[in-house]
């Protein structure tokens, strides 16, 4: 409450967040988190905690009048509904040439992601983070933020088997015949329930078209893993539907960090102010980089490094469809978990990871869709805008376009060898590609550049940045894992040096 000191207090819940708060808690230090969203442990009216793809109501999205789906359209329809404001778990969020897609309440993105566990390659991880000694990372801290996730692997006879994968063995097929390669890819979706789920033994979730706007079952998201092990050293306070809005030197020791406490339709219902002695940035790459610009250039933190806000990317995300003949179906029943991707990364003419994701509609639509990881090498800066108070993000639409080049140096030559085409239905009228938005926000607090080499931000001990701010733009796959295990690595040096 107002007034109070804390000795460690950690903004946002996703993977940074909860590293950081398990390993504080681990070492005796008592930690706030103090999150914005709500916590997502209370079921509605219907009994059900999140709400389904193919039924979104207000739990659908962060205080909007309107669902805003990332396939919008389909066949000549914008299938997006209206719906009441309310603290939903998944957010939209709008800047002139970009919508970044994020999680909101306890737990982060992993409330509302697909759940793809991938450890970068290692070759590409020493090319964009040349300053992290690799051999820890790959010894060390990715095993751990493999197993601290409980990442799992897909039983490969039921991948074979099952209708719910049709769609991408459909995916697999029309790439590996075009000369292109495809792997398996691990998730933290418990893939053992899944099969339940298929028996009908258990309750359906990944079956049962959830996963964007969250699952009711089987996903071990944050909140079952990470957060729940910190809970239980009895050291942890989680404050959710409280939005920290500043941060900035205490008159004696420490941090004063203010925030707005949030009623459930998004009103101010007080503001407070508490006082850390260490403050852990983990408001996710738009948040902690939002927070960090305002603050410096409000003069509240005037002497954080220049870097702060720049070094932003969208990891290169592509998402778009191809249409199959109906000879190659893609399923009316599909897992809303992606379980394989096309790996054409070490092609230095096209660079590109592709999960083939499902378009979980209840009927068959002969649709592949993919979301596709490009190496674009653009990137974006965070600005504060004195007129507005705000601060915007510099990304322009076109800034895709060496994205969607190396997307069709891929595609193009499997829809030659099929026959086949783009759908131009799915992300608006005669729009191929979804290329205004991305599930993958990276940089704007870019490590050893805006901090030093383990997230500190030197210029005021005691302010550390641990979520995927720190990682600058691009990282090749799903980045989840990643910022996971970079947390890792920061925490343990930060703990033994800074706080034993
Ligand atoms: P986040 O997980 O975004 O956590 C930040 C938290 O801080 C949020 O809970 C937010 O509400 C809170 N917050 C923000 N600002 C404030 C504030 N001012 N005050 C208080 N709290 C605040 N990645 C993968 O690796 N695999 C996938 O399969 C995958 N699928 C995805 C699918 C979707 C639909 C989306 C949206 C993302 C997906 N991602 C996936 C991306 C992944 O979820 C993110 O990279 C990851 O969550 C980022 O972690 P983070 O710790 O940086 O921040």
């Amino acid at each position: 409450s107002d007034g109070d000191r804390v000795p460690a207090l950690v903004i946002g819940s996703g993977y940074g967040g909860a590293v950081a708060a398990l390993r504080l808690t681990q070492a005796g230090i008592p930690t706030q988190i103090v999150e914005m969203g709500r916590s997502w442990d209370t079921p509605g009216s219907d009994g059900q905690i999140f709400c389904g793809m193919l039924n979104p109501d207000e739990r659908s999205f962060w205080l909007a009048d309107r669902t805003d789906a990332p396939v919008s359209n389909f066949i000549g329809f914008n299938i997006n509904r209206d719906i009441d404001r309310y603290v939903g778990v998944l957010d939209s969020e709008r800047f002139s040439g970009i919508r970044v897609y994020q999680g909101r309440g306890v737990g982060g993105g992993s409330l509302v992601n697909g759940g793809m566990a991938v450890t970068p390659k290692r070759d590409y991880f020493e090319e964009i983070l040349p300053s992290v000694d690799p051999n820890a990372m790959y010894n060390t801290y990715f095993p751990r933020a493999n197993a601290g996730l409980g990442v799992n692997h897909i039983d490969q006879d039921w991948f074979e088997s099952t209708p719910w994968y049709k769609f991408a063995r459909t995916g697999r097929t029309t790439a590996e015949r075009s000369g292109f390669t495809t792997t398996f890819v691990p998730n933290v979706y418990d893939f053992e329930y899944m099969k339940k789920e298929e028996a009908g033994e258990v309750q359906a979730s990944g079956l049962g078209g959830e996963v964007i706007y969250g699952n009711n079952a089987g996903k071990k998201s944050l909140d079952k893993t990470y957060l729940a092990q910190a809970a239980a050293t009895g050291k942890l306070t989680i404050t959710a539907l409280h939005q920290v809005t500043g941060v900035a030197p205490a008159s004696g020791a420490g941090y004063d960090v203010t925030m707005e406490q949030i009623d459930e339709r998004g009103n101010v219902i007080a503001t407070k102010v508490v006082t850390a002695d260490q403050v852990f940035f983990a408001a996710g790459s738009v948040g902690t980089s939002k927070l960090l610009v305002s603050m410096k250039a409000q003069g509240h933190l005037p002497n954080l490094s220049s870097q702060v806000g720049e070094g932003w990317g969208n990891n290169g995300n592509i998402m778009f469809g191809r249409a199959n003949h109906m000879w190659h179906p893609t399923g009316s029943k599909q897992a809303t978990i992606p379980s394989m991707g096309i790996d054409n990364w070490s092609d230095p003419a096209a660079p590109v990871f592709a999960e083939i994701a499902p378009l979980p509609a209840g009927l068959e639509t002969y649709v592949s869709l993919y979301l596709a990881i490009t190496k674009n090498p653009e990137r974006a800066r965070f600005q504060f805008d004195s007129g507005t108070g705000k601060v915007d993000l510099s990304w322009a639409v076109s800034q895709n376009q060496v994205g969607i080049d190396m997307t069709k140096k891929v595609f193009d030559k499997i829809n030659r060898r099929e026959a086949t085409i783009y759908r131009t239905d799915l992300f608006g009228v005669y729009k191929r590609w979804g290329d205004d938005f991305t599930y993958h926000p990276l940089g704007g607090c870019v490590l050893n550049e805006a901090t030093d080499n383990y997230g500190r931000l030197s210029e005021y001990p005691g302010l550390y940045v641990v979520d995927g701010s720190l990682v600058p733009g691009n990282v090749g796959v799903n980045p989840f894992v990643t910022i996971t295990a970079l947390a890792e690595r920061n925490m343990d040096q930060i703990i033994s040096t800074d706080l034993a």
